[in-house]
This record gives structure tokens, C-alpha cells and sequence, in this order.
């Protein structure tokens, strides 16, 4: 692998929320000649790729996969239940509930936009007040993110379902789970989620590329419903492929689907439940740091109730231009680089660089955790920037107790 003379000796580490950091056994799996697509052993391992993500969304519904980043599976799932002229009600609390938005109004959509902030959770009073106003259901979709990957915060999606029955409205409930499928607790069935749509880099540790879009069965009759749907997002001939380029429409991402199916293995192997566990426990010892940082100095959590946070991502805080300079140091110092802020004020706002995220979503343990926060800590050291002493000792102590 080609070494950045820039970068110091030793492994260098990435801990932004997305792309996440690649298994071996993924990289090893992609590491192939190109594979024949009309025969053989990659046509042959659709059905069990297919009923192996099911397991991971914990759904009985269909999915239907692209060649797509998080953006083409938003377009993907809204192209297939929502015409020109049709109303969704989105529930944004940051930037990516916002680009969502966006891009069912670029389809024709007309967006109504329930704003949270940039630091709390979808409140579901307002959800079903706002469903409850709409007494001609109008509204034909809800839009929610589950975690909102730029500020962090994680709504509560079966809060969302019970606001929306409690409304008596018929809507769709469509969930983004493109920073939370595979590492916070999620039941698309078990929450009455309709679509939920995901990407492979980040929760399932692929490369990007590959995007997913989970539907049930009312769902598929809402786009049975449809007067039309582009032929390529279209998800019925996806969803109910009998042969292999049914599934993509055309040439399949060969060795993203290898790489697929070498992180559905480690996922099953491992447990989902066993995975839920794992980011919770890492998510809490990097609380416990940042608590105590923040304590005695400058640093502050973008989410205070420890309830609402992420567990695969964290968003935090210094006076600008801290965030920046910290982040440069980790980088070229450790070969440990951390998120920028995003969706928090204007990249051109000098406030910007006062804005930075860990990512610690897929393929993480303990010593990658006490190695990230200790490289921070290191930073805020080096830099002399007021923290309080002691968050790598409060951190460990988590992760000591499991
Ligand atoms: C990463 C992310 C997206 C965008 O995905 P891309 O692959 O960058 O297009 C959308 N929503 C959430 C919650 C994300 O974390």
C-alpha cells in the first residue's frame, strides 16, 4: 500500500463516521480477477446475500439493491412512492434529514419540514399534532433519519409510528438508516418502519457503493399505485430478481457484492445483538472521556442526554479554531484522523472550525477506541487546549466493566 511520506510510521486510522474502517476480510474478499456475472458462484450467492441483509434490518419485507451512495438509495426509495406534486412531511434534526428534503423536492415533492435543531430529537407530540392537522392526508410519506449522522442525535423511530397511529394517518413511515443500520438497535418490522433505506460504508464495513432500500408490502402496493417510476430506481424487478442482472439492472458491483458477503459473515458470526452491545459499550467509554474533558475546560458533547446520542458516531464541540487544529495534529502526528463538523454553521463560518466528529460505526473494538481517545487527549495536550484530566482513565474504566 502506497505510504504517505507525510503520514508517521504505523498503522493510520480513520475514524470519521463514514467511510468506516474496512476488515481485512472484506478487503481480502474484493481482492479477486473479475468474476463472471452470467454463471457460477456469483449469481448463486444472491438468495443468501439477500435473506442475510433481511436478518441484519430485521425485516420480513423485501430489498431491492443499487449501485448507489446514501444520496441514490434517498432518490431510489422516494421515486417509488412519491409523484410530482405529492406531499412528505420530514422530520430533520441536522443536515441529512435537510438533504433529504431536498431531494424529494428536486423530484417534484412537495417537503414540509418539521425542525427539531441541530442538538435534539424528533419530538413526536409535534409529529402527531402536524399528522393530525392533516385531515385530507395530503402527507403521503413521513421522512425520518434515524441518526442524524452530522449532529449525532438518534430519534426515536418507534415514537415516530406510535405518533403517526395515534394520528390515524395513513402515510408510509420511511426511515434513513444509512449511520445506524448495523451498529444502534434497529427493527424495521418489530417499529413499523415501511422503507428504510442504507448504504454499505458505513454500519456494514464495504466499501461505498452499494445502497439498499428495505420495503413491506404496503409499500409495494403504494408503488403498485404509481403512475410511473424511473425504469432503473424502479424496486419491484430488484426485489423479485430471477436472474442475476435482474437484481442491478444491468452489470452487477461484482466485488462489492464479495466484499458484502464477507461482512454479512462477520456481522452473523458475531451476533447483531452481540454488535448493538459492542457500540453501546464503545460509544459509552467515549462519553465517559469527553464528559471529563468537558468538565474541566473547553469541550462540549452536541448531545447532552446520553439517551439521544449515537452510538456510532459523536459530534463535539471546541472554540474554533480548535476543532481544526486538533483534528491536523491527530492526523499528522498519530495517522489518526477524526470527522469534520458538518451541517453545524456555513464551511466558510471561521465557527467552522469549531466543529469536529469521531466515527465509530462497523469494525471497532477497545484498543481502536482507547487509541482514538487517548490520540485526543494527546491533542489537547500538545495544544494546550483546557480540558479537564482524566478522560482516558474514564474511559477505560467502561470498558474494564464491558
Ligand atoms: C452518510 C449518510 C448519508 C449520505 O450517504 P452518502 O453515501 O454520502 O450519499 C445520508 N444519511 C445519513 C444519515 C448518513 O449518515
Amino acid at each position: 500500500m502506497p505510504h504517505s511520506p507525510k503520514a508517521p510510521a504505523g498503522r493510520s486510522y480513520l475514524a470519521i463516521p463514514g467511510p468506516s474502517v474496512m476488515p481485512e476480510s472484506v478487503l481480502n474478499a474484493m481482492h479477486r480477477p473479475a468474476p463472471n456475472i452470467y454463471d457460477g458462484e456469483l449469481p448463486e450467492m444472491m438468495p443468501a446475500l439477500v435473506a442475510d441483509l433481511r436478518r441484519v434490518a430485521r425485516t420480513e419485507g423485501h430489498v431491492a439493491i443499487y449501485i448507489a451512495n446514501g444520496h441514490g438509495v434517498w432518490e431510489a426509495a422516494l421515486s417509488n412512492v412519491i409523484s410530482p406534486g405529492e406531499k412528505v412531511l420530514v422530520l430533520a434534526t441536522g443536515f441529512f434529514g435537510h438533504g433529504w428534503a431536498g431531494m424529494a423536492e428536486g423530484l417534484g415533492a412537495e417537503a414540509q419540514v418539521l425542525d427539531f435543531g441541530k442538538s435534539a430529537t424528533v419530538d413526536p407530540a409535534r409529529v402527531a399534532e402536524t399528522l393530525k392537522a392533516d385531515r385530507a392526508h395530503e402527507i403521503k410519506a413521513v421522512l425520518a433519519v434515524h441518526v442524524d449522522t452530522s449532529s449525532s442525535v438518534r430519534n426515536d423511530i418507534a415514537a415516530v409510528r406510535a405518533a403517526m397511529d395515534a394520528a390515524g394517518h395513513p402515510a408510509l413511515l420511511m426511515a434513513d438508516c444509512i449511520a445506524s443500520l448495523g451498529c444502534d438497535v434497529f427493527e424495521m418490522d418489530g417499529w413499523g418502519v415501511d422503507v428504510m433505506v442504507t448504504g454499505s460504508q458505513k454500519g456494514l464495513m464495504v466499501p461505498p457503493g452499494m445502497g439498499f432500500v428495505f420495503f413491506n408490502d404496503k409499500a409495494a402496493a403504494v408503488r403498485r399505485a404509481m403512475p410511473r417510476v424511473s425504469n432503473y430506481w424502479d424496486w419491484t424487478p430488484r426485489a423479485e430478481a430471477q436472474q442475476f442482472s435482474h437484481y442491478w439492472n444491468g452489470t452487477a458491483p461484482t466485488h462489492h457484492v464479495y466484499g458484502l458477503r464477507a461482512a454479512l459473515d462477520m456481522i452473523h458470526a458475531e451476533g447483531i445483538e452481540a454488535i448493538w452491545a459492542r457500540h453501546a459499550m464503545l460509544a459509552r467509554a467515549i462519553w465517559a472521556a469527553c464528559e471529563t474533558w468537558a468538565a474541566g475546560g473547553a469541550l462540549q458533547l452536541n448531545i447532552q442526554d446520553p439517551a439521544h446520542r449515537s452510538h456510532a458516531v459523536t459530534s463535539l464541540h471546541l472554540p474554533a479554531p480548535q476543532a481544526t487544529a486538533l483534528r491536523e495534529w491527530t492526523e499528522r502526528e498519530l495517522g489518526l484522523t477524526l470527522g469534520i463538523g458538518l451541517g453545524m454553521v456555513d464551511v466558510n463560518d471561521p465557527a467552522w472550525h469549531g466543529f469536529f466528529r469521531l466515527g465509530h460505526m462497523g469494525h471497532v473494538n477497545g484498543h481502536m477506541i482507547l487509541g482514538l481517545l487517548g490520540g485526543i487527549e494527546a491533542g489537547l495536550k500538545a495544544l494546550d487546549i483546557p480540558h479537564g484530566a482524566g478522560g482516558l482513565s474514564a474511559a477505560s474504566e467502561v470498558i474494564a466493566q464491558g
